[in-house]
């Protein structure tokens, strides 16, 4: 695994990105980190069991592409194509909300955990 160091924008220190893992309710499923100087916690990104499903899904349309001129015709191929295209759009925005979701309910359950300042 690559060492990924990164400044903290809360601490300004430097520290290693060791990520971690957070089981939240109704199968959620978030992937953070946290500064070891001040203790900020860094939400890289969330999953549910319908983005899993939905990035399953995505993965084999990927697979599916198969090759032009012998398994796919360039129409068929560009068609398949542009549908992963917005399908994997689907698939970033759920996770972004979700991800706003995950966030906001962080906040609400740090008690006074923002004493830095
Ligand atoms: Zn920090």
């Amino acid at each position: 695994m690559i060492k990924q160091m990164v400044r903290c924008d809360y601490c300004e220190e430097e520290f290693e990105i060791f990520p971690l893992e957070k089981q939240h309710k109704k199968g959620v499923v978030e992937t953070y980190f946290v500064c070891p100087h001040c203790n900020h916690h860094y939400t890289s990104f969330v999953t549910d069991e319908k983005i899993r499903t939905m990035q399953q899904r995505a993965k084999r349309m990927f697979e599916s592409l198969g090759v032009i001129g012998t398994t796919r015709s360039i129409d068929e191929y560009d068609a398949t194509w542009k549908e992963l295209k917005v399908f994997r759009e689907e698939i970033r925005n759920r996770i972004r909300t979700l991800k706003e979701e995950v966030i906001n309910e962080g906040e609400m359950e740090s008690d006074g955990s923002k004493e830095s300042k």
